[in-house]
């Protein structure tokens, strides 16, 4: 009888309340204290005071006291590759977890069907890791050096090129220029848009910034190119490289004598207009500039990485073996000559999406680790705290019209989230500073993650000693 009466008054089950916690509001750069975050299957149920907890009976209560709760973190350009080593790539979905990367777009590689198949097996929860956003094998030109692309010389295998990426499902469509015909590579961006596909990719130098922007490109890839926008002679110099005139050496002498800010911001600002945002991936940049200057092979993440993607970090190193004291400077010197467009790249209103060319081949560009160092260089450089957060956890949903699903704390959304001890938008180096991951409505704890850790580095001092 009792029990009946008891029933009727019985309070709803959620599966998860974050009680106390501080909510990161990034987007209004502020922090709301004291909050109860509700939490039903893979996404947010209800968030509010003690009283509305009290109405529920959650099945796991984490105490927030003290913590913070941000949406958890998007890496926007990764890379699964290496055919010969699947396996450690592998390794690589439990660590960007562990790392607090709830999402990674993958820019392409050489293990499309795997990276594929692990998509769509985190998405079904048959599998831990980030949830992965992929744009298959990249569209390229004939004998590009790229191994694992789709080779197109002409618009009928243009054409055949995008049927395939249809039938993968892929979720973006990534075009860059090694062998690609100028020409082609404008009808490749508008024939992926107009299936529907927002378009990322290197830039022709035979075209500028601005072709690629009208045609539809969504994203230009590395900071680098920008620096073509931002002189007066852009169209010069991709006309004198379009004829073969220029020389790729003359063009970066021409374009480092004619560098201007206020071209700068008015080419930028046309790119914004036209939807065109940037992913700046610095830290590659960075840590190829100054790699003479960084005992990067001392650094302890590497315990966490397979001994054949570690490996695949030296055919960067080995090709600036011989570089003179000139070339080291060069490099240096054109790193902060792009690094410091990125208060300007801001104030354009262009959207900048975090991503930082993490994964094999890309030299001390650690998955999961990258990411936060990617936004502490945006700070460095001249963001706030809150630009270098929305970089990450709102553009880069946005890139994918996702951004009613992710890039807040708010009721709907998904529960994809980050529980920090301190507070990020005082200072960056607080996404570093992790309690808990929430993926898909699972909850991680420290000592969950560090077990997760554990297991990696076992199993790569295994691989190592075998
Ligand atoms: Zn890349």
């Amino acid at each position: 009888m009792s029990g009946l009466i008891f029933s009727c008054q019985e309070k709803p089950q959620v599966d998860l309340l974050i009680k106390n916690v501080n909510i990161v509001d990034i987007e209004g750069d502020s922090i709301l204290s004291s909050q109860y975050v509700l939490i039903q299957a893979d996404s947010i149920f209800a968030i509010g005071n003690e009283e509305l907890a009290n109405q529920y009976n959650p099945a796991q209560i984490i105490n927030g006291e003290g913590k913070f709760l941000m949406p958890g973190l998007w890496d926007n350009h990764v890379h699964f590759g290496g055919a010969e080593y699947i396996d450690e790539n592998e390794q690589l979905l439990p660590l960007y977890l562990a790392f607090g990367v709830t999402t990674v777009r993958d820019a392409a590689g050489d293990i499309s069907l795997e990276v594929l198949k692990w998509r769509d097996e985190i998405n079904e929860g048959k599998r831990i890791g980030p949830k992965i956003l992929t744009s298959g094998p990249k569209i390229e030109g004939i004998e590009s050096i790229w191994p694992g692309d789709l080779e197109v010389g002409t618009s009928e295998e243009l054409d055949l090129a995008l049927d395939s990426l249809e039938k993968l499902k892929v979720d973006f469509v990534k075009i860059t220029d090694n062998t690609m015909k100028p020409e082609l590579f404008l009808e490749a961006i508008e024939k992926a848009t107009a299936r529907g596909w927002s378009v990322s990719g290197h830039i022709p130098a035979a075209l500028t910034l601005d072709q690629a922007s009208k045609a539809g490109q969504k994203t230009v890839e590395h900071l680098g190119y920008m620096l073509r926008a931002s002189t007066p002679k852009e169209s010069e110099i991709s006309a004198g490289r379009a004829s073969g005139k220029l020389t790729a050496q003359e063009a970066i002498a021409l374009q480092t004598e004619t560098l201007d800010d206020s071209v700068a911001m008015a080419n930028f600002h046309q790119l914004a207009s036209q939807g065109t945002g940037v992913v700046p991936t610095l830290l590659i940049s960075y840590n190829i500039a100054y790699l003479d200057e960084n005992e990067f092979e001392k650094d302890t993440i590497l315990k966490y990485l397979g001994p054949k993607l570690k490996e695949s970090y030296q055919w960067r190193i080995q090709r600036m073996a011989n570089d003179t004291p000139e070339d080291k400077q060069n490099r240096k010197t054109g790193f902060e000559a792009t690094a410091r467009l990125l208060p300007i790249i801001q104030k354009s209103g262009m959207k900048i999406i975090a991503g930082t060319d993490a994964g094999y081949l890309n030299t001390y560009d650690y998955p999961g680790l990258a990411i936060h160092l990617e936004l502490q260089k945006f700070v460095e450089y001249g963001l706030t705290p809150r630009e270098a957060l929305i970089a990450s956890v709102i553009n880069g949903p946005g890139y994918f019209g996702l951004e009613k699903e992710y890039g807040a704390v708010k009721i709907g959304k998904s529960a994809n989230l980050l529980l920090l001890n301190s507070n990020p938008l005082e200072s960056i180096i607080s996404t570093l500073d992790i309690n808990g991951v929430i993926k898909d409505g699972v909850f991680y704890s420290r000592s969950v993650l560090d077990q997760m850790l554990a297991e990696i580095k076992k199993w790569v001092a295994d691989k190592e000693a075998n």
